[in-house]
């Protein structure tokens, strides 16, 4: 399989090229020539692996520069009970008779479904950096989520050191105690003396200085990276065989999103054809997508008009990983991508408008009010306490379902993490999963630091 860019660079790559890149040259998305098609054979042999053997099957489809043999023992080595908990690794909850269920992608290592990605991702830039003799320095900047799975994928990797900036006391306690309690030294906590947004103001005058970049061979982890969005492929396929009896069956798919990475899995899952009726893309206030496929208008929205919400990691009001559905909706036309993108905003024609529900999206919004009605009613009616994420697609789903509809919420994060909503909603703590419980008084290893890009760059000469 190779690799081109949305935006029309033909160049064709390999998976492991394009594995430490971020953006393709010409400022798009790196994307698959083509997706490989699954028959109803193949599915039907799917349904008996264990999750990781079914990860190497999807992933040995995209990946054909890595031995066989080194990608099945790689695989094997990150799906495993002890790192998710259980067996099956995306359990599969049915809430009662609503023709709804749950699909657990959040009992990794950090408690958000960022985990099922991000320890593929760590094990793959092990390999290749191993592979290739060379290493390489992560910075990247986090509000809660990205930074942690990111570090707890890439602690004690070989080859690899993280320096992951966070705004200094703006994390929960719980977020903050996760990422600080690392004691692993190729992990650097830089807690930056500013906002979410003076992080990412640093990341990117970093990464713009092309000969520090070089020099001191800096890479992203974010998650327009193709391997992240491959990894996710998987749990759509794992989902659709425990919610179904035969192949004959079709079941939709809710997704809490933001950055459009986690539904452009489910995309590309369906593109391969798995029997999938309807992806639904549930967003929070910051409703840019629920905008989209209202009105077929792309409107990305300035960080000032994003509104601080009770489901943080969907406060995004630009999608990152979106050009790459628009690239598919628009036949693989570079220019045509290209020009949408570089613009501020733009609307689709009529004509354009009318293929979007030929791939199968349609989408719904939920707030805050909704967030908490929700948490409150899955717990009475179900038994089962959702974090303020999964909430939010879970509203979608019960107001969008076609009565006979089976719906796969995707569970992207535990209670546990976002604590002062179950508070609200219950009047209860959240449940904690075991190992989590005195997690806020483990001893933390951080660095204060001034919102300044040199200081970063001195830190990181003086680390890496
Ligand atoms: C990252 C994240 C999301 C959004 O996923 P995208 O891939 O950005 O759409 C939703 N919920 C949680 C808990 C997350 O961490």
């Amino acid at each position: 399989m190779k690799y081109l860019s949305t935006r029309g660079d033909a160049t064709l790559r390999s998976f492991s090229d394009i594995l430490l890149e971020g953006l393709a040259p010409d400022g798009g998305l790196y994307l698959p020539a083509s997706y490989p098609k699954v028959s109803d054979a193949t599915l039907q042999r799917w349904r008996g692996l264990s999750y990781a053997d079914l990860a190497f099957e999807i992933l040995s489809l995209y990946i054909d520069d890595i031995p066989v043999d080194d990608l099945r023992a790689l695989v094997r080595k990150v799906y495993t009970p002890e790192v998710f908990g259980t067996k099956e690794i995306v359990p599969l909850t049915r809430l009662g008779n609503s023709g709804i269920a749950l699909e657990a992608l959040s009992n990794g290592p950090t408690l958000a479904f960022k985990d099922m990605a991000m320890q593929l991702l760590g094990a793959l830039f092990e390999y290749e950096l191993g592979r290739r003799g060379e290493t390489l320095n992560i910075l990247g900047a986090t509000s809660g989520d990205t930074g942690s799975a990111a570090e707890y994928a890439m602690k004690g990797k070989q080859g690899v050191n993280v320096f992951m900036l966070s705004p200094n006391g703006r994390m929960s306690p719980f977020q903050q105690a996760q990422m600080f309690s690392l004691q692993d030294a190729n992990i650097h906590n830089l807690a930056v003396e500013g906002v979410f947004d003076d992080c990412q103001d640093i990341v990117k005058a970093v990464s713009n200085d092309l000969e520090f970049k070089r020099k001191w061979r800096i890479g992203t982890v974010n998650s327009i990276n193709w391997a992240r969005l491959l990894a996710q492929v998987v749990y759509y396929f794992a989902g659709y065989f425990q919610a179904t009896k035969s192949n004959a069956e079709k079941v939709s798919f809710c997704v809490p999103s933001g950055n459009f990475g986690n539904v452009c899995a489910g995309h590309v899952a369906r593109m391969m054809g798995l029997p999938v009726q309807r992806l639904i893309v549930a967003t929070n206030e910051n409703d840019v997508l629920d905008e989209f496929f209202r009105t077929g208008g792309y409107r990305p929205r300035a960080a000032a008009e994003t509104h601080e919400t009770s489901s943080p990691s969907m406060d995004i009001s630009k999608a990152s990983n979106f050009e790459r559905f628009i690239a598919d909706l628009l036949g693989r036309n570079g220019d045509a991508v290209k020009a949408r993108f570089t613009a501020s905003s733009f609307t689709l024609s009529a004509e354009e408008r009318g293929k979007i529900a030929d791939f199968g999206f349609t989408s719904g919004r939920s707030t805050h009010a909704d967030r908490v009605a929700t948490i409150q009613r899955c717990h009475a009616e179900f038994g089962v306490v959702i974090d303020p994420h999964t909430a939010d697609g879970l509203k979608v789903a019960l107001e969008k379902r076609d009565p006979g509809e089976t719906v796969i919420v995707l569970e992207t994060a535990l209670p546990a993490k976002f604590e002062a909503t179950i508070q609200e909603a219950l009047h209860q703590p959240a449940p904690r999963p075991k190992g989590f419980e005195g997690i806020e008084s483990l001893p933390k290893r951080f660095q204060v630091v001034p919102a300044d890009v040199a200081t970063i760059k001195a830190y990181i000469t003086a680390n890496a």
